[in-house]
């Protein structure tokens, strides 16, 4: 067994090992044929291992669009205005919006580690000299997009997130730091949460702030999106990948796509549609979509045990229904997210132009570049 440890901006000191084990001969040559690789005492990968050969590594070669484009920048920022008042802070791999309220400036994200946020602290600095952060939204705990929390915790900002996640990092953030010592692990200031497990709002005259959690997505179950119902911006992590610029829609629809599709209709139809904000989000939906109105599984279950062939004739077309009409669903869906990847690339294009656009919701990828986004570079789903 092998032991160590690695820096990880959430975790701090990670213990890190490896387990060999089941040693066999492999022509002449003794390797193990079980190696377990473990994170921070967790299963990370279990190999078993059916070949070995000697000396036979080849070069790496570097696809051209990979070599083409340089490693985003940590410190970069590029501004882009997607409203009065709310910025897009673009420029490395993972993005953050700013949202200037009267009561401070709410910086929704803060992805990747230290370095990225102190960037995005000196530059809402300088944009908004004298003014405070009020807070940090987090839309869920995945690394690339909470190891930038600490050091806004150590500027004394609070963090606003689901509430699972603030026992998750109350409990990840209080390991030794002692490899790379961050602002945080330095200052001892005890991290301050606001948080929620379905709805969360921040009341502003010109900017109000709703964020959601986002029900059934496969990518996260302790996971939110934030909208602004004033600008109708959606800003999201993860749950929708736009695909290159001018691309038709595929074949097969992402589910984590039709899941978010799902929770903006959720929010759009909600008992509170009363109120003005979820008015102007159902308005801000495409109007040509129905809902998805398959069986649900229990129904379909009770089906699924035909007795007489009659009954499995039955069965059998309202299976093709079903399907039929999934498949349906799924290519609507695909069609309204498309224009409104486009419109996203427009909206960082040439925010100007952006402000006029009609009356559809604008989504805000939240790691992503703006200019990546603008020249159609894809990068695979996480
Ligand atoms: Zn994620």
């Amino acid at each position: 067994m092998v032991r160590t440890f690695m820096d990880s901006p959430v975790l701090g000191d990670t213990p890190i090992e490896w387990r060999y084990s089941q040693y066999r001969d492999f022509d002449g040559v003794r390797f193990p044929a079980r190696i377990e690789r473990r994170v921070a005492d967790l299963p990370w990968y279990d190999l078993a291992v059916s070949a070995v050969r000697v000396n036979t590594a080849s070069a790496v070669i570097v696809p051209p669009e990979v070599a083409a484009n340089p490693q985003p920048s940590m410190n970069r920022i590029d501004v882009t205005e997607l409203a009065p008042g709310v910025l897009n802070f673009g420029g490395g791999s993972h993005n953050s919006v700013i949202v200037d309220q009267k009561q401070g400036i709410v910086v929704i994200e803060a992805p990747l580690n230290e370095a990225r946020s102190l960037a995005v602290i000196a530059k809402v600095h300088e944009l908004f000299p004298g003014r405070k952060i009020s807070c940090v939204i987090n839309t869920h705990a995945h690394f690339d997009h909470a190891g930038g929390l600490r050091a806004f915790v150590a500027e004394g900002v609070k963090v606003v997130t689901h509430e699972r996640n603030a026992a998750y990092y109350t409990r990840a953030w209080k390991q030794p730091r002692t490899l790379n010592p961050d602002a945080l692990s330095a200052s001892k200031r005890k991290p301050q949460f606001e948080t929620f497990t379905v709805k969360y709002a921040i009341d502003d005259g010109d900017r109000p702030i709703e964020i959601h959690a986002i029900e059934g997505s496969g990518h996260n179950d302790a996971f939110a999106m934030v909208y602004l119902p004033a600008q109708k911006i959606l800003v999201e992590a993860d749950a929708w990948t736009p695909t290159l610029t001018g691309a038709k829609p595929p074949a097969i629809i992402n589910p984590l796509w039709i899941n978010l599709y799902a929770n903006i209709e959720r929010l759009a139809n909600s008992t509170c549609s009363a109120s003005r904000r979820c008015t102007a989000l159902r308005r801000a939906l495409p109007t040509c979509v129905r809902p998805w109105a398959g069986p649900t599984s229990a129904a379909r279950r009770s089906w699924s045990a035909p007795r007489c062939r009659r009954c499995a004739r039955v069965v059998q077309q309202r299976q093709q229904r079903e399907h039929h009409e999934r498949q349906q669903h799924a290519s609507e869906v695909g069609a309204i997210l498309f224009p409104i990847a486009r419109v996203h690339a427009a909206t960082v294009a040439a925010a100007g132009r952006a402000r006029k656009l009609p009356d559809r919701i604008r989504l805000c990828r939240s790691d992503r570049s703006a200019a990546n986004d603008a020249r159609g570079e894809v990068r695979a789903p996480e």
